[in-house]
């Protein structure tokens, strides 16, 4: 019976079961119309009024200022890892191509020539690699543009033994410079890693300033979890399976100066004619973005259970808005994290302490013995504890905190840890 457990799954995950009841009822019958949520045109009144208000929740909750867009697109959290370098890429080559084309007139033979040397020499994307989300990121970023276009800033493996589980200190990354006109096409990272518990702490200080770099970040996994200043960012996007609702969306929240006409993404032909890769239809964020998110088929339940789940924390936190939900995120994850370092001798906590996820909580049990942490596993399902392997990958035991992680489901989870070392 769902009452009787608590599941720390790190994605799908856990969802307000108050959300999923009134799910069940709407994919029957919304609103008493007779037809169901999945029923309905994505172009309805009834769609476009569950568009606006899951927006509008969003919003609410982020402080959200004016001059962002939030787009619905159904490409999952890694298709974004496309799209960002498609899009910021696009914006780049066109910045340059205008530049040349200024410098040079009309003779485009001269323009193509002189940008396929900008493009060859210039075109960089700084990557941040914390994780094993961001290295995905990197990789796609160099299958699209050219592994010698990708320049990855910081590998944490690096000086951690060839693991993740830290973040290199600021100094250590090597990002492109800025200079005036140019610098990289993005900095990328991640803001909370999945699978190897790492989350950074604060907005990186090397990336802010008046002439601050195209910031793209990764929230999939800590989206709507604390305060952010978005204003920092080019680009936010998130997977919905986690924090917000179920599989089947991601959204993006996009700085609207990166959108025409206040930007242009470079054409197609041109990009062709650069080798750059063309990105598909489906996201290209000026696209999506001129269509409120319809450009197609958008799943609407999905967009309608990530509402509810957004307009469920509004209503709890009034004007907190998301800070509510931080205070109650924060306490969950110190009170399981202070029972792991009460007993050093049978847990350890796998990222470095600065570091360390309030969102997925990475550990050994009995220095990664392979029976024991089978064994503190059975213990755990017995008490309907549930969802606590570690990813494939790295294996371990990984707590996921994530919103609808009740504050009596983390003090069970506490209560287990001290009952598990104590006997
Ligand atoms: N980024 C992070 C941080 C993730 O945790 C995940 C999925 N676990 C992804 C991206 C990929 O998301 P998706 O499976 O929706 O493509």
């Amino acid at each position: 019976n769902r009452s009787d457990v608590h599941y720390f799954g790190a994605g799908p995950a856990p969802l307000p079961t108050a959300v999923l009841e009134e799910a069940a009822q709407v994919l029957l019958n919304y609103k008493d119309k007779g037809v169901g949520l999945c029923e309905i045109s994505h172009r309805s009144p009834e769609a476009n009024a569950i568009l606006a208000e899951t927006k509008q929740a969003l919003i609410t909750l982020l402080d959200i200022p004016d001059d962002y867009d939030v787009l619905f697109l159904q490409s999952g959290g890694s298709g974004e890892f496309s799209a960002t370098v498609y899009n910021l890429v696009a914006i780049w080559v066109e910045k340059k191509r205008a530049k040349i084309a200024e410098e040079v007139g009309d003779n485009q033979d001269e323009v193509l020539a002189r940008l396929r040397k900008v493009v060859d020499e210039e075109l960089k994307l700084d990557y941040l690699v914390t994780g094993s989300w961001s290295l995905k990121a990197s990789q796609e970023a160099a299958r699209l543009v050219g592994a010698k276009h990708v320049n990855v800033a910081a590998d944490a493996r690096k000086a951690n033994g060839g693991k993740f589980g830290a973040i290199p200190s600021e100094d250590q990354w090597s990002l492109t410079p800025r200079t005036a006109g140019g610098g990289p096409a993005l900095v990328y990272f991640c803001d909370n890693e999945t699978v190897d518990g790492v989350e950074f702490p604060a907005f990186p200080k090397s990336l802010e300033g008046d002439d601050a770099p195209l910031v793209c970040a990764d929230m999939s996994s800590n989206f709507i979890s604390r305060k952010v200043d978005v204003r920092k960012y080019a680009v936010i996007f998130g997977g919905a399976q986690k924090n917000i609702g179920n599989t089947g969306i991601a959204i993006v929240i996009l700085r609207k100066s990166l959108l025409p006409p206040h930007a242009t993404p470079a054409s197609p032909d041109l990009l062709r004619q650069l080798n750059l890769s063309v990105g598909p239809i489906v996201l290209d964020y000026p696209t999506i973005a001129k269509n409120n998110s319809l450009y197609n088929t958008l799943p609407i339940f999905d967009v309608w259970v990530a509402g509810q789940v957004m307009l469920g924390l509004v209503n709890a936190y009034g004007t907190k808005r998301i800070g509510g939900q931080e205070e109650i995120s924060n306490e969950k994850a110190r009170s399981i994290y202070d029972t792991l370092d009460k007993y050093p001798d049978v847990y350890r906590v796998v990222p470095d302490k600065s570091v360390r996820s309030r969102m997925n909580i990475c550990f050994r049990v009995h220095g990664g013995d392979a029976d024991k942490e089978k064994g503190f596993l059975a213990g755990a399902e017995k008490k309907g504890l549930l969802g606590l392997k570690g990813h494939r990958s790295v294996g371990g035991i990984r707590a996921s905190n994530y919103n609808a992680v009740t504050t009596e489901g983390a003090n069970l989870l506490v209560k287990y840890l001290e009952e598990y070392a104590k006997s």
